[in-house]
């Protein structure tokens, strides 16, 4: 007779995936532990002073629109565990050659007026996912029965499944509007003119009407500190330093769930699979890679569209043609000279992440998966063009291309942030076709990171689903109720 378990489940990897299927356990009364390699928890969800004393920079996620929305994460007393969500005053600024601006308001209504003769364009296509933003949210985690404007919503739906450029050309006429829609498009990591790319379009636009894009004060660390926190709470452990190479570094557990990507699944437990299951984890599908830049300035960023001053997020890259062909560019292999930057000013709404009068910027770009090729100049300049005497504001900077942020954490495999590419056979089979994706052939392995569904993106959603497939396995639940 084999010696008793020692824990009901543990967790493999500390990312906001893991953390959250470890306290969706909890709360139903499970034995947990989570095992994290690296000497500090949070994963794609840690800050640290990485250029100068009192300058706090995200490593990985800064902005959280998904975080605030996912009606997992809204489910839990995060708050009475530290956690402060930080709305700045608009989500998000695109500035344009000439010094002007595209502003995502809060309201559809303002950002439409913004929008000259696109308004009601707009309007049409982000007010009904904007009125239904909640329900969206409460569909991913398997209540589709929630949404109350099917019809409605079937008419941004079939154009969340086309391609960003298709969807740009067709509705907008508009530069403002047309740039807008392709940076949020832009987070798919796909070419913009690959479907899906248009649903990250519609999807961001949306969750900034309906929800905002809010960060944690005090960086995304506070966010992985509070379900901690509310982890231990419960009598979790949490055990940093305890890198797992063999499912044999486990302890004895019912159950473990692995925050890792596929490959890494393989090289851990491939023993325990099928072949099968082992060569479709083969052949999965990283997209590509970040190049991230933070910097410590001792001023604001001096934008020529004062706008961008009251924006957490501002996206750098101009018109959809712009956008586009540097996307194109990074899918064929290629640097783009001018490329679309992704960059956060967390210091202008959140005084605790740098000295007084002092800032934060945190900034990337799209490369290649793998690639060498050092962006920092790129991305300087890209910044430069919007706000000249940018550089002038540099007290330091830190720089992180592919190889550095995977050295960060394993999950970034060749510096894809997304747990693997997001198009639309591998969004719909995650990490795999399966009936439960988040099962391997193998009792007891699970896999709950964001290469799982809902995918990419700190939501909390790929650790709590898988969560739920291991409470049914192991029976008897006591906190039954599905968040929404
Ligand atoms: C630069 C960057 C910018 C991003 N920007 C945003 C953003 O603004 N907004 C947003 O929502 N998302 C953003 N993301 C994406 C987001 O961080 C991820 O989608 C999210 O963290 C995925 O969570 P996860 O739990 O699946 O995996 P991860 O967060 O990657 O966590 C995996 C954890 O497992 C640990 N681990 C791996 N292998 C092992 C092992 N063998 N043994 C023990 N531990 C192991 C790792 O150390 C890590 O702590 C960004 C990510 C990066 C890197």
């Amino acid at each position: 007779m084999s010696a008793p378990a020692t824990y009901d489940a543990v967790i493999v990897g500390s990312g906001p995936n893991g953390l959250a299927a470890a306290v969706e356990l909890a709360r139903n009364g499970k034995r947990v532990a989570v095992l994290e390699g690296k000497s500090t928890i949070g994963g794609g969800a840690r800050s640290a002073e990485i250029t100068l004393p009192g300058f706090v920079h995200d490593l990985g996620s800064a902005i959280h629109p998904l975080g605030y929305a996912s009606p997992f994460f809204r489910s839990l007393p995060l708050d009475e565990h530290g956690l402060e969500w930080v709305h700045p005053d608009v989500p998000l600024a695109h500035p344009l050659d000439g010094g002007e601006a595209t502003v995502l308001e809060r309201s559809l209504e303002a950002t439409a007026a913004g929008l000259g003769p696109d308004a009601a364009a707009y309007r049409r296509l982000m007010g009904p996912g904007s009125a239904d933003a909640s329900s969206i949210a409460g569909f991913f985690v398997g209540k589709p029965s929630l949404i109350r404007h099917p019809l409605a919503l079937a008419f941004s739906g079939i154009r969340a499944l086309g391609d960003a450029e298709g969807v740009a050309r067709s509705v907008f006429e508009g530069e403002r509007a047309r740039g807008l829609f392709a940076g949020n498009a832009a987070h798919s990591f796909l070419p913009l003119d690959q479907p899906p790319s248009a649903l990250f379009g519609l999807l961001l636009g949306t969750l900034g009407h309906a929800f905002g894009w809010p960060f944690p004060r005090g960086g995304s660390q506070s966010l992985a500190n509070a379900l901690a926190s509310y982890l231990e709470s419960m009598g979790g452990e949490i055990f940093t330093g305890a890198p797992v190479s063999t499912v044999d570094d486990v302890p004895r557990a019912r159950a473990v769930l692995f925050d890792v990507t596929p490959r890494q699944l393989h090289d851990i437990a491939g023993e325990h699979f099928t072949e099968g299951y082992n060569k479709a984890l083969k052949r999965y599908r990283y997209g590509p890679g970040v190049f991230k830049v933070d910097f410590a300035l001792d001023g604001p960023i001096p934008w020529q569209a004062e706008e961008c001053l009251r924006a957490g997020t501002v996206h750098l890259g101009g018109t959809l043609e712009e956008i586009s062909a540097g996307e194109a560019a990074v899918a064929g292999g290629e640097h783009p000279e001018r490329p679309f930057i992704l960059l956060a000013q967390q210091s202008l709404f959140d005084d605790t992440r740098a000295p007084e009068g002092k800032h934060t910027v945190w900034a990337y770009c799209h490369v290649p998966n793998g690639s060498t090729f050092d962006m920092t100049e790129r991305i300087e300049a890209q910044i430069e063009r919007f706000a000249p005497g940018f550089r002038e504001r540099i007290l330091a900077r830190s720089i992180s291309g592919p190889a550095e942020l995977e050295g960060q954490n394993a999950n970034l495999v060749g510096g894809d942030v997304a747990g693997g590419y997001m198009d639309l056979r591998q969004l719909l089979a995650r990490p795999m076709l399966r009936p439960n994706p988040y099962s391997t052939p193998a009792r007891g392995l699970y896999i709950c990171s964001s290469s799982t569904p809902p995918g990419g993106s700190v939501h909390g959603l790929c650790g709590f689903l898988a969560a739920r497939t291991v409470l049914r396995r192991l029976g008897k639940m006591r906190h039954d109720r599905t968040p929404r």
